[in-house]
């Protein structure tokens, strides 16, 4: 077994709960750091609230725990400096970096002979021009850092172009019949588990359902797995992660990497006997992946804003787990939970 007791989770949202959750169920306790509310903490061991400049906190969050994940990518630098240097975090920085930043992503992708749409640097607005004489239109706008759920993207059609406020890339429309996702899993020991591959429909840049199994062909699913897994293996990357695919008729064109649990992936909770949560803790915690195979078809659906409202019926449907992030006040665009509707 494992020497892990005790694993520190940076970011304390409605992922980090459900990491809690698997953690406990195998014994392990999880401390949350997270400057803002974390419905994460109400399941876990110990929260701590402070932002990610505190020093101090930082320390002793770290001196509490024996591995640190997290559960969103967008922790400060200097703040992952100061924790490498008192516990190892998994996954590793290599990870953190390049997912970080849509152009460091796109070249890395690249560089690792994988398709991404075609993308062009965009420093300052004054850039912005040329990269749209380049690229051609339509094209969308993405800012560099920072972005999710669609935030920080400005769709550039016949118009004149519109800048994002902060360095960006822009990127070629790609023109998909289908957006699908891999959820991987990688060991300290380069063992991979996948899951199958889900299909995605999103609904104003935020993911509304994920569908298993996706309903296509074989050759594209299994060319999904294996893009993730090349991914896996050139990062060294220790824990679960989520890629983003298109499917175009040219093939398919990845479009972006998270390194952690992921929306799209928590049909896992009700389509396998190790979900993704269970799989992440097992690899940071170094146990044994569990077995990634599908046991059932699911459509997950995230419960948005009012969708809240739906709770007491959907509590009343067959075959149908509720999963609620105790996140209080809906509001429109907040993931309040999900269901998971087992259909065959
Ligand atoms: P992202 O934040 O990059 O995941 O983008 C959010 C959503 O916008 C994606 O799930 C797609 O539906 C759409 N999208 C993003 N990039 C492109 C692209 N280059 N071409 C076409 N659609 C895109």
């Amino acid at each position: 077994m494992s020497d892990v007791q005790t694993i520190g989770i940076l970011g304390g949202g409605q992922l980090g709960r459900m990491l809690s959750v698997a953690a406990s169920r195998l014994g392990l306790r999880c401390h949350i750091f997270e400057p803002g509310a974390a419905p994460a903490g109400d399941v876990a061991w110990r929260v701590t609230t402070a932002p990610y400049e505190d020093e101090a906190a930082l320390r002793a969050f770290a001196e509490s725990v024996d591995v640190i994940t997290y559960e969103f990518e967008n922790v400060p630098t200097t703040t992952l400096d100061l924790l490498e240097s008192i516990r190892p975090i998994r996954p590793n920085r290599r990870a953190l970096a390049v997912s970080q930043d849509r152009l460091t992503e796109k070249t890395f992708l690249n560089d690792i002979g994988l398709a991404t749409a075609p993308f062009a640097d965009v420093p300052a607005e004054t850039d912005l021009d040329a990269a749209v004489a380049r690229i051609g239109r339509p094209s969308i706008l993405k800012t560099r850092r920072m972005g999710y759920d669609g935030k920080g993207q400005v769709r550039i059609g016949g118009g004149p172009a519109e800048w994002t406020g902060a360095p960006s890339v822009l990127e070629g429309f790609v023109d998909f019949s289908a957006e699908i996702s891999v959820i991987i899993a990688r060991g300290a020991d380069g063992q991979v588990a996948a899951f199958d591959p889900g299909l995605n429909v999103h609904e104003g840049g935020i993911l509304r359902t994920t569908t298993v199994p996706c309903g296509l062909p074989g050759k594209i699913t299994t060319d999904a797995v294996l893009i993730a897994a090349r991914i896996a293996n050139a990062l060294d990357y220790v824990g679960v992660m989520g890629v983003e695919l298109f499917v175009t008729p040219q093939g398919l064109i990845v479009n972006e990497i998270a390194p952690r649990v992921h929306n799209s992936g928590h049909w896992t909770q009700a389509g396998c006997a190790v979900d993704q949560f269970e799989q992440h803790v097992r690899a940071v915690a170094g146990l044994p992946l569990g077995d990634g195979k599908r046991h059932a078809d699911v459509v997950m659906e995230n419960l948005i804003g009012d969708d809240l409202d739906r709770v007491p019926d959907l509590l009343k449907s067959p075959k149908t787990q509720v999963h609620l992030y105790g996140k209080g006040t809906p509001r429109p665009g907040r993931k309040m939970g999900h269901v998971n509707r087992i259909t065959g």
